[in-house]
């Protein structure tokens, strides 16, 4: 009922319409789990597209809300502050230490990163330098609007806007065998004299099937940035509030980032809410008697006080001993994991960092959205009661943090299952 309303009404992103099955309605959270309107639940062990932290309906979360909903809703931006704006940041700019000064808000991951790449930009021309280019991973995403969308790789999903994008210096992801490769492409882009910034999601490509590469050849790609005075960008939309294990990605690293760019966990995936942070010297080439250094950069909701209060309660809960604790047994688990998945035939290029695992099935062809076996695949699981979401053949685990052991279990279980299926011919990938 509520399902054939909503094919009616509503346009979902994503989605080829004519061939999605109809769009499961889900009308309770708890915990890990979400409850369909006919009761069935199922356990989202991706986390909402990786927002959600602390579990759904969290009481203290709702509290906080609710506690701001009855002072203030919303109040324009410019011109005007409120407690909760101010209070996260100089929470997370206190956490964040040394090399972080200002806080810029907006509304979710894609703007988060447009603000970083506007400012590099502009950071630029207040100081007298034209520089147009930016550098990025071939296969990164960093989000759709038509910025986020240039810097990421390019892609099937791209291809129709190509000739909007704008022209980006696209670094291939390092790994052992290719890293003086990369090292001399780089050299290459950076010698052009042209570029701006360096953006990148720290240690993990997300949306690129969850790939990941290693700190040290981070630190190198980053020092070589620095030295030629182009500004690092850490996109840890994805990668922050203890996905990888750490408070944030860029924690593992040598080279402070000049720009991270925040959203999802930020607010324990219960409000849009993207920050952009950075340090005093970006900020102090905007800082003039001359109006027009400004940056000319706002949304209506930006630092909506009901975000902002979901980011200060999901901190509580992020500082709690308790979280700490739940993240270490994630990342233990997942390691024992790991040495099961990687006994299987099944399965290759087994990873993980943090609380994010990962593993491809083997398929004789790389599958993609396009390609059926991703829906057999996030079939056997909806069917079962779990919400997993394969890129192509990857499949990955994100789970809120509160899930339990028993509940490990039950998706463990659940892909050993899969993986037998496979085995026996009963599933073909
Ligand atoms: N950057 C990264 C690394 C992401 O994973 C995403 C979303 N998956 C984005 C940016 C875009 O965020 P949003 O969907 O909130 O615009």
């Amino acid at each position: 009922m509520l399902a054939n309303k909503d094919k009616k009404y509503i346009w979902h992103p994503f989605t080829q319409e004519k061939t999605a099955s109809l769009n499961i309605p889900i009308k309770k959270g708890k915990g890990v789990w979400i409850y369909d309107e006919n009761g069935k639940k199922y356990l989202d062990a991706i986390s909402s597209w990786w927002v959600n932290t602390h579990g759904h309906a969290h009481p203290y979360m709702r509290e906080k809300i609710d506690e701001q909903l009855g002072e203030l809703e919303h109040v324009i931006f410019a011109g005007f502050t409120h407690p909760k704006a101010i209070e996260i940041s100089e929470r997370l700019i206190g956490k964040l230490g040394e090399g972080f000064d200002k806080v810029f808000f907006s509304d979710n991951g894609s703007t988060a990163n447009e603000v970083a790449l506007k400012m590099a930009f502009q950071y630029c021309y207040n100081n007298g330098q034209r520089k147009s280019k930016i550098i990025a991973f071939k296969d990164s995403y960093h989000g759709d609007t038509y910025g986020a969308m240039s810097v990421g790789g390019r892609s099937d999903f791209s291809k129709p806007f190509e000739d909007n994008l704008f022209d980006v210096y696209h670094l291939d992801v390092p790994t052992d065998l290719n890293f003086n490769q990369v090292k001399k492409q780089l050299i290459q882009f950076l010698n052009n004299g042209d570029v701006a910034a360096f953006i990148f999601e720290p240690l993990v490509l997300g949306t690129a099937g969850m790939i990941t590469y290693k700190v040290k050849h981070l630190n190198e790609l980053m020092a070589m940035c620095k030295a030629k005075d182009v500004l690092n960008i850490a996109d840890e939309v994805f990668t922050g509030f203890y996905r990888t294990g750490k408070l944030f990605a860029h924690q593992y690293l040598d080279i402070k980032p000049d720009l991270i760019c925040l959203s999802k966990g930020l607010t324990g995936g219960y409000l849009p809410l993207g920050l952009t942070i950075t340090h005093q010297k970006i900020y102090d080439a905007f800082y003039s008697e001359d109006k027009k250094k400004a940056f000319f950069h706002g949304h209506s909701y930006t630092g909506n006080p009901l975000s902002c209060a979901a980011a200060c309660a999901s901190l509580d809960l992020m500082e709690k001993q308790e979280t700490v604790d739940s993240v270490r047994r994630i990342v233990q688990r997942h390691k024992d994991f790991i040495k099961v998945l990687q006994a299987r035939n099944e399965v290759q290029a087994v990873r993980q960092i943090g609380t994010i695992l990962a593993f491809d099935i083997k398929s004789s062809t790389k599958t993609s959205y396009f390609n059926k076996s991703r829906d057999v695949l996030y079939n056997f699981f909806i069917d079962k009661g779990i919400l997993i979401r394969p890129l192509g053949n990857t499949l990955y685990i994100v789970p809120p943090y509160c899930i339990s052991n028993n509940e490990l279990d039950l998706l463990y279980n659940a892909i050993k299952s899969l993986l037998n299926q496979i085995r026996s011919g009963k599933i073909i990938v």
